[in-house]
């Protein structure tokens, strides 16, 4: 079917420029995404019920005939009400229909029809007002529902796909083949596009789902797994020297034992391990993570091999950098920063230096996985907060080097089973201790009522010595959203804290501008830092002790727990205050549970219960890409039995180069396609 991939939308009848534009608002260009845009729900047309028998509360299907005229009355300009009754051969029904001008044309007295909607009326007198329509001919059939956008409807949809199946080649080519079709009973691909899209029956809709999830699974699988077989190359870049006494003596706070545990057995693989390091360092936010990530790159770069260190964010990878630099300057190591922002000169000069190996350390965002960096020997690849890559960047990266050792680490905690899907043979380090002195980040959420009283408190700490974070009430960085952030920060400056230094961080903000900002709240010159959540990440201003958020209601759980892990990194006594003034449950729940504890695992399983499996390990979390039809958490058993298959296709065919494997190397770039770009090659 590859090639109705390549049939722009535009082509299908009906389908114009405009339409075209909306469709690929659902991420739909190409005849075969359309084909593979399932629908989102179905309405159950298939068991036509009886008049008498029709229930009041919910919306039914019913088969009946036009049994009268159709009269037409014009209630005011531009509303004509149409009705007629109609009968199933024991009841009567009065339908009325709004604003329909080929009404009169269509309801002919004897025509057959299926009606959905609400029957509404009493028993004698049943009624049905605006059904949806169609005639009887067509067949009893389970209608599908779509995701739809503004301007483009379920039912325009429907059309288009119609046509689409139009176009479809006979025979087509499955991307699955015929043995595993037949080994699990799965439906051919035409027979199961047809039933997912317009099923007869339950039965056979169900048939198709399950094809079409065993399918992506497969593929998911696929894709995984060849991310992971190339880790399993031989550990070429051995350690000879553990130097990380050094490195902790260059520290200015001794490393707690978790941290000399974690350091000791990533140098454990890089010296011992038979293939290269693939270790997780999962640890609570503060649990100190980058100290463990320093050390190793100060051993490798003592070691002559150079280490690749990509945070998500500018603010983030700026900050690992000075604090790396500085720490690293006198022993001579050269740790250097390349953003997005960096200058083109100064990009082409850092590719030279790393391609030249003069550089040890380079920390950078996702502008490392640009084409012109290259590296003279690559030997280890850190990802911090790994949730927000996508697993085709990481692997990217890698595969500048010849299968360096890499290190992830995240503060969100994974479920086992989901983290070796995702990480293959992967080992875990738990950092389970926190630097000694921490206390617990005291949390009050109050309504906006006390918000005078909760800018007092914060007051009070700046007078104190200490500094803190306003975040504010915005969760994009739209445009008008930054009119309003500004808006919001200038009322802080001028008003609620004159007197106080007070500046504002956001995303789209210049590099150089972040970077000032961010310089001088680290050195405290400013006292108050108004922020968007583009402080969420990794920030660390120890002398921080109060994280104010306004509406608190806005933000996931993890996500609260990030923002509030940006105080309590010190010794100071620090709080967390979230304003909110919503009442539903669920954000009581959420806001309650920020107040009750501070345990990153305990959130993360409120999170989950909150949230939903599907939400919670869906893609963002953990990189994966998105799926359209399968569900990580339902579908298990599915997914065990396609990783066992994926695993056999790929022990027969590692390229998946067979004429009978195209079609699933097909999807599986289309599929990783969306995550990051180079994850395979
Ligand atoms: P995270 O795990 O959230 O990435 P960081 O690595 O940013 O945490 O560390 C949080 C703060 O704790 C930093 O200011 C860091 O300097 C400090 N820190 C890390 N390890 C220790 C330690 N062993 N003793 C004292 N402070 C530490
Ligand atoms: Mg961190």
């Amino acid at each position: 079917m590859a090639s109705l991939f390549e049939i722009e939308i535009q082509q299908l009848k009906g389908v114009g420029e405009k339409r075209a534009q909306l469709f690929q608002k659902l991420g739909v260009s190409t005849v075969g995404a359309l084909l593979r845009f399932y629908p989102r729900t179905y309405e159950d047309w298939s068991h036509p019920c009886s008049i008498a028998e029709a229930p009041f509360d919910k919306p039914c299907c019913i088969q009946a005939a036009v049994a009268s005229r159709i009269s037409e009355t014009r209630v005011r300009k531009g509303m004509t009400l149409y009705k007629f009754r109609v009968c199933d051969g024991l009841s009567v029904m009065h339908i009325t229909i709004f604003n329909n001008r080929y009404a009169p044309n269509l309801f002919q007295e004897g025509k057959e029809f299926f009606f959905y909607g609400k029957v509404g009326g009493t028993f004698t007198h049943r009624e049905m007002s605006a059904p949806l329509f169609e005639p009887a001919q067509r067949g009893p059939r389970i209608r599908p529902i779509y995701s739809q956008t503004e301007g483009l409807t379920s039912r325009q949809i429907e059309n288009a796909v119609h046509q689409a199946f139009e176009r479809l080649p006979d025979p087509i080519r499955d991307d699955l083949p015929a043995p595993l079709r037949e080994r699990y009973h799965l439906l051919e691909l035409r027979d199961a596009l047809k039933a997912i899209h317009f099923p007869y029956a339950r039965e056979e809709l169900e048939q198709a789902k399950r094809r079409f999830v065993f399918e992506e699974l497969l593929i998911l699988q696929l894709g995984l797994l060849r991310l992971k077989s190339r880790r399993k190359s031989e550990n070429r870049m051995r350690l000879s020297n553990d130097v990380t006494g050094e490195f902790f003596s260059l520290l200015p706070f001794s490393p707690t034992g978790a941290q000399r545990r974690a350091v000791g057995e990533c140098i454990r693989d890089m010296q011992e391990s038979p293939s290269p390091m693939n270790r997780l360092i999962q640890g609570d936010v503060g649990s100190g993570k980058t100290a463990v990530a320093s050390a190793l790159c100060y051993c490798m770069a003592k070691n002559g091999w150079q280490t690749a260190f990509m945070a998500p964010t500018e603010i983030l990878a700026a900050q690992h950098h000075r604090s790396l630099a500085s720490l690293l300057a006198s022993s001579g190591i050269r740790v250097e920063l390349l953003t997005g922002s960096t200058s083109a000169a100064a990009k082409r000069a850092l590719a030279e230096d790393l391609a030249m190996g003069r550089i040890h350390v380079i920390i950078g965002t996702h502008a490392l996985l640009s084409e012109g960096v290259r590296f003279a020997s690559l030997g280890l690849v850190i990802t911090d907060e790994q949730h927000r890559f996508g697993v085709g960047q990481r692997a990217a990266l890698a595969a500048k080097g010849d299968n360096p050792h890499l290190l992830v680490m995240s503060a969100t905690p994974i479920p086992r089973t989901l983290a070796l899907m995702i990480y293959g043979d992967l080992d875990v380090s738990v950092l389970d201790e926190l630097p000694p002195g921490r206390q617990t980040v005291d949390t009050f959420w109050v309504d906006s009522g006390k918000r005078q009283r909760a800018f007092q408190f914060v007051k009070n700490h700046l007078n104190t010595g200490r500094q803190a974070y306003i975040v504010c009430p915005l969760v994009e960085e739209g445009e008008g959203n930054l009119a309003a952030a500004q808006q919001y920060f200038d009322q802080l400056q001028k008003e609620d804290f004159s007197g106080y230094s007070v500046g504002l961080l956001h995303g789209k903000m210049k590099n150089r501008e972040k970077d000032q900002i961010m310089d001088d709240f680290t050195n405290g010159r400013i006292q108050l830092l108004v922020s968007t959540t583009v402080v969420e990440v990794g920030v660390d201003v120890p002398n921080a002790a109060v994280m104010l958020i306004e509406n608190a209601e806005r933000f996931g759980l993890s996500q609260l727990h990030q923002l509030r892990g940006r105080v309590g990194r010190g010794k100071h006594k620090s709080y967390c205050v979230l304003i909110s003034d919503a009442q539903n449950e669920e954000t009581k729940r959420r806001l309650g549970a920020m107040c009750r504890t501070n345990n990153g695992f305990e959130i993360a399983e409120e999170d989950l219960k909150l949230r939903g499996p599907g939400d919670f390990f869906g893609a963002r979390q953990h990189g994966l890409p998105d799926l359209k039809i399968a569900d990580m958490m339902t579908d298990m058993e599915t997914l065990l039995i396609a990783q066992e298959e994926a695993r056999k296709i790929l022990i027969m065919d590692p390229e998946l180069t067979k004429p009978e494997h195209r079609g699933l190397r097909a999807e599986m770039f289309r599929l990783f396609g969306q995550v990051g770009e180079g994850g395979f090659n």
